[in-house]
């Protein structure tokens, strides 16, 4: 069996970190609090909003919802992103994704201020994130997530042969990046590339995030191979899956990280990381 990225540890310790942070912010009179902007009743987003507020709980995070109908204009949602904007007592706010079809996603994601965009979705981060390790302070949480686990397991990325299946602005291309940033040889596999597994096959660590239920089928990478699944896939018995066929490749591969348990707990714990982070900043301004 190979060593399990345990993520739902590595995400605990790090929000014992963080509660630390937050008491030490508290006492200079800082109280850090996330907002969550939810539209529509989508039950996956129900289910991780649930857990953002959860791990908040715990930390002593202030955090706010503010649901919507599934029909509330694109105009009410950038003017309450406005009006967040400029309330000095909010440090980080989120627009759940995926937002209901009529509302423009790119549109509502710039309208936020970038210091307050603990989602790291918005342009100037993900400049920021291009730009080298050192800039990384508000990326997108999933993939910071990703090398806070490497980290915690002292994976030394450094010249390694990294393949990243899929490519998503929340996913594929930042983890890409952030793997670069840390002197690894990316590859990026997506929809139209012509044959995933020559790529995947040679490569020392696989990133697959494409929302296929055991999608990375075993013969698909080389043993001793580091995987790292960020698949959440709901099968019809209720159950979770990964975008990894785990059972199959587990004692194949050298590291992999379960579903779940591995890169899910992670995601939030980063997503609080980056609260104290713009709250500390903000305090600073
Ligand atoms: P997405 O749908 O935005 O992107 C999927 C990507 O997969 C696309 O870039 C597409 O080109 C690629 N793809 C699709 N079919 C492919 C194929 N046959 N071969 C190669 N590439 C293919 O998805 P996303 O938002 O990046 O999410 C991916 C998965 O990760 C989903 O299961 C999602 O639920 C999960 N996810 C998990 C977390 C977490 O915290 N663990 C966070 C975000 C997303």
């Amino acid at each position: 069996m190979s060593t399990l990225l345990n993520g739902r540890e590595v995400a605990n310790s790090l929000l014992e970190e963080l509660r630390g942070e937050v008491e030490a912010l508290k006492a200079k009179g800082i109280l850090p609090k996330l907002v969550v902007l939810v539209a529509g009743q989508d039950p996956a987003s129900a289910v991780y909003v649930r857990h953002k507020e959860k791990a908040c709980a715990k930390v002593g995070i202030i955090s706010e919802k503010l649901d919507y109908p599934a029909d509330v204009s694109e105009e009410e949602i950038l003017k309450k992103i406005e009006e967040l904007n400029n309330d000095e007592s909010v440090n980080g706010m989120i627009v759940q994704l995926p937002l209901p079809d009529h509302i423009d996603a790119g549109k509502v994601i710039k309208a936020i201020n970038p210091y307050k965009d603990v989602d790291g979705f918005h342009a100037y981060n993900v400049g920021k994130m291009m730009l080298s390790k050192d800039f990384e302070d508000l990326a997108p949480c999933t993939p910071k997530g990703i090398t806070k686990i490497l980290d915690h397991y002292d994976v030394d990325i450094k010249g390694m042969e990294a393949v990243v299946i899929g490519r998503s602005n929340i996913v594929g291309k930042p983890i890409a990046n952030m793997l670069l940033n840390r002197s690894a040889t990316v590859t990026i596999c997506h929809r139209h590339t012509r044959d995933v597994a020559s790529h995947s096959r040679d490569a020392d660590l696989v990133v697959v995030a494409v929302g296929i239920p055991k999608f990375l089928k075993a013969d698909m990478v080389k043993e001793g191979a580091i995987i790292i699944d960020v698949g959440i896939n709901r099968l019809e018995d209720g159950s979770l899956c990964g975008d990894a066929d785990f059972d199959a490749m587990k004692d194949k591969v050298g590291m992999i990280t379960p579903v779940p348990r591995g890169v899910g707990p992670m995601t939030v714990a980063c997503l609080l990381m980056n609260t104290v982070t713009a709250a500390k900043k903000q305090a600073t301004l």
